[in-house]
């Protein structure tokens, strides 16, 4: 599988990117699920063509579990991972571990929005969802001290609703949905993720249940050859797919050498 840093990916395709940045990617067995009227991109899984899966973590509301599943991805140092915290944990586990958001996204991890408060954004009005996201990225920037291109949305509830379509669209947002469920039973878990076709987004959270199913979970994938990466890398994979399946140059190898854009 060649690998083409999402810098390089944007260089090389980024044309074609922002052309079909704006429309849907949404493969047609997944129009079915989701909302008509729905224009944002929104994914529920990756591309099936690459030996991929994304684990993401919502809430991160508990330090000592979320430093559990940090310490875990230590053993891994190739697998990458999303983060969906709520805002108001940012500020209150930077002040507890100084440092700790910036740690994870120097490891190569993602952190994605997942409201201020964990409120149901379909019960927001636009207005006040660009508000909320507005604050969560500001404490996000705050704890990092550096700005920070977020690129992805778990609803709370993982609710899609009009307000969540104009958010993601005014912000440049990806709505990310998830195609295996996580929490319960980890030998349950495990058996999901064993029958994944490649592609898949696993949704979990920083709780007990979860880390024990990660913590059987990881060492399976390697063995097996899987790559555990952060949502931006299974949706730029996505993206490259689309881009190729479009009559394009597919055989470019490590680089995308010609972009078709009619
Ligand atoms: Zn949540």
């Amino acid at each position: 599988m060649s690998r083409i840093s999402r810098r390089d990916f944007l260089k090389l395709g980024g044309a074609a990117l922002l052309g079909l940045a704006g429309s849907r990617f949404i493969p047609q067995q997944q129009e079915e699920d989701q909302e008509e009227y729905f224009n944002a991109p929104l994914l529920w899984h990756g591309s099936r063509s690459y030996r991929n899966i994304a684990i993401t973590y919502d809430d991160c509301n508990s330090l000592v579990r979320l430093k559990k599943v940090e310490t875990l991805l230590d053993l891994y140092p190739e697998f990458k991972v999303t983060f969906f915290p709520i805002g108001l944990k940012i500020p209150d586990l930077e002040s507890k571990d100084k440092g700790i958001w910036k740690r994870l996204i120097e490891k190569g991890h993602e952190i994605g929005y997942h409201t201020y408060e964990h409120v149901n954004i379909g019960v927001m009005s636009p207005p006040a969802a660009l508000m909320d996201f507005d604050r969560w990225q500001s404490a996000l920037v705050d704890a990092l001290g550096m700005d920070y291109p977020t690129r992805f949305v778990r609803p709370p509830y993982n609710i899609l609703s009009s307000t969540l379509d104009i958010l993601c669209q005014e912000r440049g947002l990806v709505a990310a949905e998830f195609s295996i469920g996580g929490g319960g039973d980890p030998e349950v878990v495990l058996r999901a993720i064993q029958k994944t076709k490649g592609g898949d987004i696993v949704q979990m959270h920083i709780r007990t249940e979860d880390y024990e199913s990660s913590k059987i979970a990881f060492p399976w994938l390697k063995e097996n050859n899987w790559d555990l990466v952060t949502m931006s890398k299974l949706y730029d994979d996505y993206l490259r797919e689309q881009v190729n399946s479009d009559g394009c140059d597919a055989s470019a190898g490590s680089f995308l050498t010609r972009t078709c854009v009619d």
